[in-house]
C-alpha cells in the first residue's frame, strides 16, 4: 500500500494541458481464479506537444505488456503505480496488459465469497484514485473519455456496467460505448446476480444483488423502484436536460465501504439497504435519500464533473441538498429534513469544530490523498446546509435557473465552483461570490445567543456568516402545554450587529432549522426546555433543542448528568423515531460510555433502559409505532446489566420481545452481543447462532460477539485478527466494535496502550479503508482519561503515520478531549 504515489494538483494541470483522451477500450478477464484478473486497456489520445512525455496510472500485481504506437516499452519502468511515457505523437494508441489483484477492502476490484452458498461476486470501486487498480488510465477527473468495456466472466454470471450490456457468447459480455466520463466513475459488477428489471420514462432500470438475498430484494423492489421513478420524475421536472446515460442499474454489493457510489448507469450501494431484518421507517427514509442522492449525481458530478478534487464538496453538498429536498417533496418520506437536523447535521457541526476543520470549499487541495480526507461531515452536511441557505437567499427559481445554465454550459465536461457562482450571479443578480466567500471559504460555525431580548451573533474564530432563518415564540396554553405563538423571519448580516427579538416563554432562534448555527437560549427559555422540551409541538423545533443540549455537553457547558435528566424527562413521550434514535445514541455512546466517570455509568445505563422500557410500554399494541419499538428494544438490550441477563435469555429462547418485535437476525445478534459482554453467553451460543444462519452478516455478528467476551484469550485473538490479520473491512469493523466494552475497562487496560503502538504499522500495512476502521470504531474512546489523551498525542507525533490514520486520530482525539472535559464537569 505504501508504495503508491499520490497525484498532485500541479501534475494534473500539466497532464490536462498535454493530453486529450478520446476513447478507452477496456477488456477484463474475470476467469483467472480468485487472486487476480486480467485487464487489457487500449487508450487513444491526442497530445498537444508532440515529443513530450507524461505518465500513465496503473497499479497491477504484474504488468505484462505496454505498447505505445506499436513500440513495446520496458515494463520495469513502472514505479509506485506510475508508468512513464515519452516521445508522444500528436495521435497515440497505448495498449496495456496487466494482471490485477482482487481486493478485500472495497478498493479497486473487490471479491467476495458468499458464506451462504459459496458463490463469488466482484465489483469495482474506482473512486477516488483506485481506478488504476482495475485498468490503466490517466486517472484525473478532467481527462474524460468514452469507455467501451468488454468482460469475460464465468458462464453463469451476470455482468453490469455503466451502459447497456449484451452477452455476445456464453461468458462474453460487451457494453455500449459510454458518453465521455471520468475514470473514477467506471464500474463493473459481476457474479451470479439476482436481478429485478423494470422501465420508467424510456429508461431501463435494474436492481441487482447476490443470489442469497434474492427474496429480500424481491420484497423491497417495489419501494426501491418507486423511489427511483419519483426521483427521475422530479429531476426531469427541475432540470432542462434529461438523464444522460442509457440505463440505470442499482447494484447492492457486499462489504461496501460507503453508502453508495454514483457510477453513471451503474450505481453501487451498500447491501444493508436490502433489509434482511425489520427496520424503522427512518432507515427506509435514509435509503430513499441515498437513492435520490446518487440520482442527483447523474447530473451534478457525472454529466458535469468537477475539474479537480477541490470541488468534491460541491458534488456531495449538491447531491445531499437535492436528496433531502426531493425526498421531502416527492416521496412518502415528508419528514426528511428532521432526519437532516437530528442526524446528518450533527456530523457537520462536529466536523466543523475540530482541529481538522476545513472550509466547505477549500482554496486548494494539493493531492488525491488530501482530497480523500475531505470526504466528511463538512463536505456533505455543512455544504448541504450552506446550499439550503443559498436557496433561501436566492429563491428556488433563480437557483435552479443558474444550475440549469451551468449544466448546459458544461455537459459531458468539467467545471469549477467559480463557473457555478457566475451562473447563479447571472440568474439572480446577487453577489453570490461574496456570499460564497463567507459561507464556503471559511471554517467554523456561528453561535446565536439570546440574552435580554437580543440575539448575539458570534463565532469562535471571529469570522461571521449571513443567515436567513426564523425565530419561534412559544407560549403556555391554559392546559400547561406549549404552542407556537408566532414565527418571525430573521435576516442576520455578517457584521456581528445581531438583532433585537421579542421574547416568550420559549424563544427559539432557528426553530425551523433553516440555518447552520449553534443556538444558546436565554435562561428563561432554557428553564422551559428543562420542564417542557417534550411538549414543544413540532419535531423540527425539538430537534434544534436536542442539538443545542447536545453541543452544550460536547462544549463542556452542560453536565452529562443534566443531559441524561433531559432524556429521562422528555424522551419517553417522544413520537419522532429520528429523535428517539439519535438522542438515545448520543446519550449512550458519548454521555454514558465516555463523558461520565465510570462510577456513574451503571446508574446512567439503568436510567436509559428505564426510558426505553417506558417507550415500549407506551407503544404496546400500536403497529404503526414499530419504528419506536425497534429503537427502544435495542436500547433496553444494549443497556441491560447482569441482573437482566435471564430476561434476555428468555427473549432469545422465545424468539420475541413480549408485545413485539420478533427477534430477527439483527436483533438476535444484538442481544447475544450483550449477553457475551456480560459473560452470560459464550462460544456455544455463538456457534449455534452462526450454524442457524450461516450468512455474512452472521459472520460479522459472531466476530463482534467473540471479540466482546470478557476473557483475555478472546481479546488477544480479536487483537491479532484486527492488527495482524487480513480481515475484510466489514469483519474488521465488527471485531473492533466487539473489542472495546466499557464494562471491561480493567481487562482492556493493557490493550489501550498497545493500540497507540500498533495502529501506525497496521494502518500502513492495510491501507486507508482499514485505517479508517481502526481509528473510528477501533478507537478506545471509552478510556476518556488524560493518559489516553497523552498516548494519542504521542502517536500523532509519529511522522510515518499514513494520512487516513492521522486524520482519524486527530478527529477522535478531539472527541476524547471533549469527553475528558465533560467528565471533569460531571465530577464537580
Ligand atoms: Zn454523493
Amino acid at each position: 500500500m505504501a508504495d503508491v504515489t499520490v497525484l498532485t494538483h500541479a501534475e494534473a494541470v500539466e497532464r490536462h494541458r498535454l493530453l486529450d483522451v478520446r476513447t478507452v477500450h477496456l477488456d477484463l478477464d474475470l476467469t483467472r481464479g480468485r487472486e487476480v484478473f486480467g485487464s487489457t486497456t487500449v487508450i487513444r489520445f491526442g497530445c498537444t506537444a508532440p515529443g513530450a512525455g507524461t505518465f500513465l496510472d496503473v497499479k497491477p500485481s504484474r504488468l505484462r505488456r505496454v505498447v505505445l504506437n506499436g513500440r513495446e516499452l520496458d515494463g520495469d519502468a513502472l514505479r509506485a503505480g506510475r508508468f512513464p511515457l515519452t516521445g508522444l505523437a500528436a495521435e497515440n494508441e497505448l495498449t496495456v496488459e496487466a494482471d490485477m489483484a482482487y481486493s478485500r477492502t472495497g478498493e479497486g476490484m473487490h471479491r467476495f465469497t458468499d458464506p451462504a452458498d459459496g458463490e463469488d461476486y466482484v465489483y469495482t470501486q474506482s473512486f477516488l484514485d483506485d481506478g488504476p487498480r482495475v485498468f490503466a488510465c490517466f486517472d484525473q477527473p478532467d481527462l474524460k473519455a468514452r469507455y467501451t468495456v468488454s468482460v469475460t466472466a464465468p458462464r453463469p454470471w451476470t455482468v453490469v456496467g455503466n451502459s447497456t450490456g449484451h452477452q455476445l457468447a456464453p461468458g462474453r459480455w460487451e457494453f455500449a460505448p459510454t458518453p465521455a466520463i471520468s475514470s473514477y466513475l467506471v464500474a463493473v459488477v459481476a457474479g451470479p446476480l439476482h436481478s429485478v428489471r423494470a422501465e420508467h420514462d424510456g429508461i431501463p432500470l435494474g436492481l441487482h444483488c447476490r443470489r442469497s438475498l434474492a427474496a429480500d430484494l424481491d420484497a423491497e423492489a417495489a419501494e426501491l423502484l418507486e423511489t427511483t421513478r419519483q426521483g427521475f420524475d422530479h429531476y426531469h421536472r427541475v432540470f432542462r436536460r434529461r438523464f444522460a446515460f442509457d440505463s440505470y442499474d442499482q447494484c447492492f454489493v457486499p462489504e461496501f465501504n460507503i453508502g453508495a457510489m454514483e457510477n453513471p448507469g451503474c450505481v453501487t450501494l451498500r447491501e444493508d439497504y436490502v433489509f434482511r431484518s425489520a427496520v424503522p421507517d427512518t432507515k427506509r427514509e435514509e435509503r430513499a435519500m441515498v437513492v435520490v442522492h446518487e440520482m442527483a449525481h447523474m447530473w451534478f458530478g457525472d454529466l458535469v464533473t468537477m475539474k479537480w478534487w477541490d470541488d468534491l464538496w460541491l458534488n456531495e453538498s449538491f447531491a445531499e441538498y437535492m436528496a433531502h429536498h426531493v425526498t421531502a417533496a416527492s416521496t412518502r418520506f415528508t419528514g426528511a429534513w428532521t432526519g437532516f437536523a437530528a442526524g446528518r447535521k450533527t456530523w457537520g457541526y462536529d466536523a466543523d469544530q475540530r482541529p481538522s476543520a476545513h472550509p466547505v470549499a477549500p482554496a486548494t487541495v494539493d493531492d488525491t490523498a488530501q482530497a480523500l480526507q475531505n470526504f466528511d461531515g463538512i463536505s456533505y452536511a455543512k455544504g448541504a446546509a450552506a446550499l439550503r441557505q443559498l436557496v433561501a437567499w436566492l429563491g428556488e427559481e433563480a437557483f435552479l435557473a443558474g444550475v440549469n445554465d451551468h449544466l448546459d454550459a458544461h455537459a459531458f465536461g468539467n467545471a469549477t465552483l467559480d463557473d457555478l457562482l457566475r451562473a447563479l450571479t447571472a440568474t439572480s443578480g446577487r453577489d453570490v461570490h461574496g456570499w460564497a466567500d463567507r459561507w464556503l471559504r471559511t471554517t467554523g460555525v456561528d453561535t446565536l445567543r439570546l440574552t435580554d431580548g437580543r440575539i448575539e451573533h458570534t463565532s469562535a474564530d471571529g469570522v461571521l456568516r449571513p443567515h436567513r432563518l426564523t425565530v419561534g415564540h412559544y407560549r403556555r396554553t391554559s392546559e400547561g402545554a406549549l404552542e407556537l405563538a408566532d414565527r418571525v423571519p430573521l435576516d442576520l448580516a455578517a457584521d456581528g450587529a445581531g438583532a433585537r427579538v421579542d421574547t416568550a416563554e420559549l424563544t427559539l432562534p432557528n426553530d425551523t432549522d433553516l440555518g447552520f448555527v449553534k443556538v444558546r437560549l436565554d435562561p428563561g427559555s432554557w428553564r422551559t426546555v428543562r420542564t417542557s422540551l417534550g411538549a414543544v409541538p413540532e419535531e423540527l423545533a425539538r430537534a434544534v433543542l436536542w442539538n443545542a443540549a447536545r453541543d452544550q455537553v460536547r462544549d463542556g457547558e452542560l453536565a452529562p448528568g443534566a443531559y441524561l435528566d433531559l432524556v429521562a424527562a422528555h424522551l419517553p413521550g417522544e413520537t419522532s423515531v429520528h429523535l428517539a434514535d439519535t438522542v438515545l445514541s448520543f446519550a449512550r455512546e458519548f454521555v454514558a460510555d465516555c463523558a461520565l466517570p465510570p462510577a456513574g455509568r451503571p446508574a446512567a445505563l439503568a436510567a436509559l433502559a428505564g426510558v426505553c422500557r417506558t417507550l415500549l410500554r407506551r407503544t404496546e399494541g400500536e403497529p404503526d409505532r414499530t419504528g419506536l419499538r425497534l429503537v427502544a428494544v435495542r436500547g433496553v438490550i444494549g443497556a441491560a446489566d447482569a441482573g437482566q441477563a435471564a430476561e434476555l435469555r428468555d427473549w432469545l429462547a422465545a424468539g420475541t420481545v413480549p408485545g413485539g418485535p420478533v427477534l430477527d437476525p439483527d436483533l438476535r445478534w444484538h442481544l447475544l452481543l450483550r449477553l457475551c459482554v456480560l459473560g452470560a453467553a459464550g462460544e456455544p451460543e455463538i456457534a449455534a447462532e452462526l450454524a442457524a444462519d450461516p450468512s455474512d452478516t452472521s459472520e460479522e455478528g459472531a466476530a463482534r460477539c467473540r471479540a466482546a467476551l470478557p476473557d483475555p484469550a478472546a481479546k488477544e485473538a480479536a487483537w491479532q485478527a484486527l492488527f495482524h490479520g487480513e480481515l475484510s473491512t466489514y469483519l474488521a469493523d465488527a471485531t473492533a466494535r466487539g473489542l472495546w466494552q466499557p464494562e471491561q475497562a480493567e481487562l482492556l487496560d493493557g490493550l489501550t496502550a498497545r493500540y497507540f503502538e500498533e495502529l501506525g504499522p497496521a494502518a500502513a500495512r492495510r491501507g486507508p479503508a482499514l485505517a479508517r476502521v481502526l481509528t473510528a470504531v477501533g478507537f478506545p474512546l471509552f478510556a476518556a482519561t488524560e493518559r489516553t489523551v497523552r498516548a494519542a498525542e504521542a502517536c500523532l507525533a509519529d511522522p510515518d503515520l499514513i494520512v487516513a490514520a492521522r486524520r482519524g486520530l486527530v478527529d477522535q482525539l478531539d472527541t476524547l478531549r471533549r469527553a475528558v472535559r465533560a467528565r471533569a464537569l460531571a465530577g464537580r
